[in-house]
């Protein structure tokens, strides 16, 4: 284990700001508590990419693990299944808090719970790089801790561009989040595993998994699976590398920054400066769930938290409206405000049928705050909180003024709309909307409109504006054509899902 603990040099504190987050009562659950929804909706369109096409029709009876979406032809696109047994009701177009209009497959329980048969445990693990892509793909597995970049795709263009080390990301630091957390201490093994997967594929010996030198239980874990599985797998080297806990530490290019010591721009990527690709730890436990159980991603845990209630995390079915994911909540009072996702990047949502997608990883419940709304006091806490080159005081007044060259001048434009200058502006200004906002139209644009980050917690309000390019994800479109030709070769790929393209 790396004695050295990175970071970078600004931002939120745990031993601060973070405080608010009870980020270590989770731990008190001896298991992951379940939600089995009535119903689901499950949207076609939870990922980057184009929608999948539904494969039922209402009146079909679904099982879990069944494929009820599948990709589209010859596009971006990954397929959906059931995480519930029961029948199809409902076909409709419903908009998600993100912007994105997208049709959805309403399917109500019959509360039996049965699994497809295809859904059992793999008698051989030795499947090879070809047949892992194959399982990947047909599981529908995307990035579970961003904008759901589909996981082939990301492999792919690793491979493309020859990357010499896998980062494994349980650098989860969002104020209250802590699913990735949780998963690492029930499933340490399958994460370990899942990256062994990926590294094999990618023919690479490094694998390095990143995490905050507080998360101690999360070490231990983790530092025994690698111990465990390490003697099976000798041409692998593993390491566990510390950091100091902050926010947005997760973001990769502030690892770049700690890991690397280098600065990487809005259009650079890890893949091709350093040579690393980075995948979230809850990817890694469905790539091996999808390699070893059959399980296509169709579930995941989500952290339900706030500022009124104790935190919980919840393994939910993807389609579960937040109904029923509050349900695991005490009392939600009305003077709260509902989040699709985490704290400071979260969406609003009014809708209690908003479903869970695939990369919901938290609910969060906040207090509505009064926003005192005054002029900048110079207080500096925005610069402080900062977590890259940017006065967000400055940049705001440029913009708001019209100066746009002048907060180009001012790095406005590398702002990762992280919603931590908002957070803690006494002032009450919408920082970050203003800045990520001019930020996104100031990149390249990204061929879809999803991804979009908004606040929630705090005051910014950003209008559902494109910053899919903030994230570098058009680079990974751009190797479509790559992605296609791993996929349709059927011979060499193991389909085991029913249902699907391929089926
Ligand atoms: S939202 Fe942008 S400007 Fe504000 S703290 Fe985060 S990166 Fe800096
Ligand atoms: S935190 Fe708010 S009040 Fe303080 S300097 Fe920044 S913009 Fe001004």
């Amino acid at each position: 284990m790396s004695p050295k603990k990175y970071s970078f040099m600004k931002s939120i504190f745990s031993e601060n700001a973070l405080n608010f987050s009870r980020r270590t009562r989770y731990v008190c659950e001896s298991m992951t508590e379940r939600v089995y929804p009535s119903k689901i909706i499950l949207p076609m369109k939870q990922h980057y990419g184009v929608d999948a096409i539904p494969t039922v029709e209402p009146g079909d009876e679904v099982l879990i693990g069944q494929c009820v979406g599948a990709p589209a032809p010859g596009t971006f696109s990954v397929p959906v299944h059931s995480g519930i047994s029961g029948k199809v009701t409902e076909i409709k177009t419903i908009t998600l808090p993100n912007g994105v209009s997208t049709k959805a497959i309403v399917i109500e329980s019959d509360r039996k719970r049965t699994f497809h048969p295809s859904v059992r445990p793999r008698q051989d693990l030795n499947v090879d790089a070809k047949t892992s892509m194959g399982i990947i793909k047909n599981a529908g597995i995307v990035g579970m801790g961003g904008e759901g970049i589909p996981t082939v795709a990301k492999i792919n263009r690793a491979k493309k561009l020859k990357v010499k080390e896998l980062l494994v990301n349980c650098l989860q630091s969002e104020p209250y989040a802590t699913c990735d957390l949780h998963r690492i201490c029930d499933n340490s093994d399958y994460i370990v595993m899942g990256a062994i997967v990926i590294a094999s594929i990618l023919g690479i010996k490094n694998i390095r998994f990143l995490i905050s030198c507080d998360r101690k239980l999360e070490l231990g874990f983790l530092q025994n699976s690698i111990d465990s599985i390490k003697p099976d797998n000798p041409d692998l080297k593993f390491e566990v590398v510390k950091f100091k806990e902050r926010f947005p530490q997760g973001h990769f290019r502030l690892i770049a920054r700690a890991l690397y010591s280098i600065e990487l721009n809005e259009n650079d990527t890890l893949e091709e400066s350093v040579g690393a690709v980075l995948f979230n730890c809850s990817t890694l436990n469905a790539v091996w769930e999808a390699i070893a159980d059959n399980m296509p991603f169709c579930s995941r845990v989500v952290t339900i938290a706030g500022d009124t209630t104790d935190s919980h995390n919840v393994l939910v079915p993807i389609g579960t409206p937040i109904r029923d994911v509050l349900s695991k909540m005490s009392p939600v009072f009305s003077s709260c405000r509902i989040v699709w996702g985490n704290a400071l990047t979260g969406l609003s949502c009014t809708d209690l049928d908003t479903p869970i997608i695939k990369t919901t990883s938290a609910i969060t419940v906040i207090k509505m705050l009064e926003s005192p709304k005054t002029p900048c006091i110079h207080c500096g806490m925005c610069y402080d909180a900062c977590p890259i080159d940017v006065i967000p005081s400055i940049c705001y007044k440029l913009i708001k003024t019209g100066h746009e060259k002048k907060a180009l001048l001012e790095n406005a434009h590398k702002c990762i709309a992280c919603g931590a200058c908002s957070y803690v502006c006494p002032a009450g200004l919408d920082l970050t909307g203003t800045i990520a906002t001019f930020a996104a139209q100031h990149k390249k644009k990204s061929p879809t409109n999803e991804a979009m980050s908004n606040n929630s917690r705090t005051r910014f309000t950003m209008d559902k504006i494109d910053i899919g390019d903030a994230s570098l994800l058009e680079a990974y479109a751009e190797d479509d054509d790559m992605y296609k030709e791993d996929i349709i070769d059927e011979d060499t790929i193991v389909l085991p899902f029913e249902g699907g393209k391929y089926v």
